[in-house]
């Protein structure tokens, strides 16, 4: 059981015959100043080198790849999980926060066609010490590279996290309640699982809905992302409306521009009327291409069109930067390059 797994009386135990108050030390060390248990300089020396051979007080996950962008404001990591599989997180920071984009999953069993996780296919949930070790070394990466407070989380990098309802929700509640960050500066992202949906409306966490939609007919939809079969647009829709009411949160789509697929008037039209049922926001995002995926993503002149044409009818719509587009900073595509890389040095040798 890693560090990030226990809770503060697990901890306690843990710690054995320390005094009451050590538990509590460790606990704030980590949660709060951000250091690793085993660097904890308030403690007695040999209660550290303790905690550094303890495997219960281990921490889970092992740096392989780091590639920095946009000038140092878009930090990609690509982290190795103690049975080698990997996972990656990006730190992007803006004028007025800085936002970690987390993953829930090794790999992704949703099968989006144009996606660089989803073709890799599904490896396994992740725990909720791995999730939560990817938001305690982004927290401390923000505070010392960045100098500032890690403020936001998007659920959007390697897979489905209402697919991991369990460990995602918990790590969430140990995320607001512990590293302070305000469950309404959490955004979970969802191809749109709708018993995760109506689940997480009755948790009394108010946390943002991003529903990728991409296409807004069932026929084109299901082509683009699989689960729409299961789960149908005018079910979806019922089900995020339900979401808002009871959360009072608000729900925003994401629509990965794809040439010629999605960006056309129609398209426009069809997604203003869901999107204007649900009062949603709508994200334009460039896609990247992916290796199994020849489409483009639109010129941006046609992103800019659609975007004004949602605005005519009366849909607020932004076109979102692709932060980190340099460093393959769509969701599994660094672990796709670094696998490639081993792949070549593999060969080389
Ligand atoms: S887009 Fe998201 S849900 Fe779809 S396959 Fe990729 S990681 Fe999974």
């Amino acid at each position: 059981m890693p560090f990030f797994d226990l809770d503060p009386a697990q901890l306690a135990e843990v710690l054995g015959s320390e005094p009451n108050y050590r538990a509590k030390q460790v606990w704030q060390g980590v949660y709060g100043m951000l250091e690793r248990p085993a660097d904890l300089t308030t403690l007695p020396k040999n209660l550290r080198s303790r905690i550094a051979d303890d495997p219960r007080l281990e921490l889970s996950l092992s740096r392989v790849d780091r590639i920095t962008s946009d000038a140092g404001k878009t930090i990609k990591d690509l982290w190795q999980l103690a049975d080698g599989r990997q996972v990656e997180s990006v730190l992007m920071a803006y004028s007025d926060r800085v936002t970690l984009c987390v993953s829930s999953q090794a790999g992704c069993a949703m099968g989006c066609v144009f996606c660089a996780t989803g073709q890799a296919g599904f490896f396994r949930h992740l725990t909720r010490a791995e999730i939560l070790e990817q938001v305690f070394h982004a927290a401390a990466l923000s505070k010392h590279a960045l100098g500032k407070r890690l403020s936001n989380l998007v659920f959007m990098g390697m897979g489905e996290p209402m697919a991991n309802y369990d460990n995602v929700v918990a790590a969430i509640r140990v995320i607001v309640q512990d590293f302070g960050i305000s469950a309404r500066h959490i955004t979970l992202s969802t191809v749109g699982i709708i018993p995760g949906i109506l689940r997480l409306a009755q948790e009394g966490l108010p946390l943002s809905l991003a529903v990728s939609i991409h296409a807004a007919n069932n026929e084109k939809r299901t082509a683009l992302v699989p689960m729409n079969a299961r789960y149908p647009l005018e079910d979806l829709m019922e089900a995020l409306q339900h979401y808002r009411t009871r959360s009072n949160r608000r729900i925003s789509f994401e629509w990965a521009m794809m040439a010629g697929i999605n960006d056309g008037v129609q398209d426009a039209i069809e997604l203003a009327g869901l999107a204007r049922r649900l009062r949603a926001h709508v994200n334009l995002i460039p896609l990247n291409p992916t290796p199994a995926w020849d489409y483009p993503g639109s010129a941006p002149e046609v992103v800019r069109e659609f975007r004004d044409h949602l605005g005519a009818l009366g849909v607020n719509a932004t076109i979102r930067a692709n932060r980190g587009n340099q460093i393959a900073a769509a969701c599994g595509q660094l672990q796709a390059q670094v696998s490639r890389r081993a792949k070549a040095v593999a060969k080389e040798h």
